[in-house]
């Protein structure tokens, strides 16, 4: 099956800055692609792009068919955007905002549908709400609503969850699951990697490069290395002597100690790395080998 939007080569610079390099992939139907990486890897740039709101340096993007870098007419009520700042109005009510977003659209009978979305995204006691007054989270599950009266094909949404709390998160989550009943196809940014784990597929960027691409437990398995988890206290001097002591990549990861291995050392590392630790007086808890994580495969996939 051809993708609904297939992205070829894609560069963009910003003078100095290549905020994309090269880009390729492409976006099944019916599907939700993550855009995942850190702060400046290029995840807005890319997204402005397929908006048709910038031009790339070069590169080719077909969105349905269609050569959207020639010809935007296609994008016309058939894509919606929540970009990262709050475009909304804060000094209507959630019902008014969305009404005034189907007008913008020539949407002409709404009723029934904004019915449906304050229930989808669970704001319909709070319909009678300014949007200035609503938190972090409501403000976008109603930036989502405003976007789904119109019934976009696509939906782009830059970081939608950062910053907003975790009880919230979840709540996204559900709306966009459900949303995907709907035929819609949501490709969505996000610096977490722990979120990363419920997409479809996803691209992994850094500094404007593909990283990775593909489903991210096929992204983990295809690790050749194994990880060794290191639970002990004083956590930061033990991860300094490791770092002096071990030829291998070290990552602190809060209160833990992930080391990444080639799978065939592992047992002997395991070893190594206890005798490391009692030599300098660090109490251990555990020493273990787990099951290496999307941010673990990230990480390695960087250095
Ligand atoms: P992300 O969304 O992943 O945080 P961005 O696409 O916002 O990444 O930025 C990618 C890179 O391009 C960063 O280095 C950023 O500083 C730079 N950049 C983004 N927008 C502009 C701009 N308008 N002018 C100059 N540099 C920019």
């Amino acid at each position: 099956m051809e993708p609904l939007i297939s992205i070829r080569n894609l560069t963009k610079t910003y003078g100095e800055i290549k905020a994309l390099d090269n880009i390729s992939f492409g976006i099944k139907e019916n599907s939700i692609f993550g855009l995942v990486g850190p702060d400046g890897a290029g995840k807005s740039t890319l997204i402005r792009i397929l908006c048709g709101l910038m031009n790339p340096d070069c590169g080719e993007i077909e969105m349905m068919g269609k050569n959207i870098l020639k010809d935007r007419t296609i994008l016309k009520g058939n894509i919606g955007y929540l970009s990262q700042k709050f475009s909304l109005y804060t000094d209507l009510s959630v019902d008014e905002n969305i009404e005034f977003v189907a007008g913008i659209h020539g949407v002409r009978h709404f009723k029934d549908r904004r019915e449906e979305l304050l229930k989808f995204t669970r704001l319909t006691k709070f319909r009678k709400f300014l949007a200035g007054k609503l938190s972090g989270g409501m403000k976008q599950k109603l930036a989502l609503a405003c976007t789904l009266i119109y019934r976009p094909k696509i939906v782009f949404l830059d970081e939608p969850t950062t910053g907003v709390d975790p009880v919230s998160r979840r709540e996204f989550w559900v709306i966009l699951s459900n949303m995907l009943r709907e035929d819609i196809t949501i490709l969505i940014s996000t610096p977490y990697m722990d979120e990363a784990e419920r997409f479809n597929e996803i691209a992994l960027i850094d500094n404007g490069r593909l990283i990775a691409l593909g489903d991210p437990q096929t992204i983990v398995e295809g690790l050749k290395e194994s990880l060794i988890e290191i639970v002990c206290t004083p956590v930061r001097n033990a991860y300094s002597i490791l770092k002096e002591n071990l030829d291998a990549e070290i990552q602190l990861k809060g209160d833990r100690i992930n080391i990444l291995i080639s799978k065939e050392k592992s047992g002997e590392y395991i070893r190594l790395i206890r005798e490391i630790l009692e030599r300098s007086s660090v109490e251990i808890f555990s020493v273990r080998e787990s099951e290496p994580s999307l941010e673990n495969a990230f990480v390695h996939l960087v250095s």
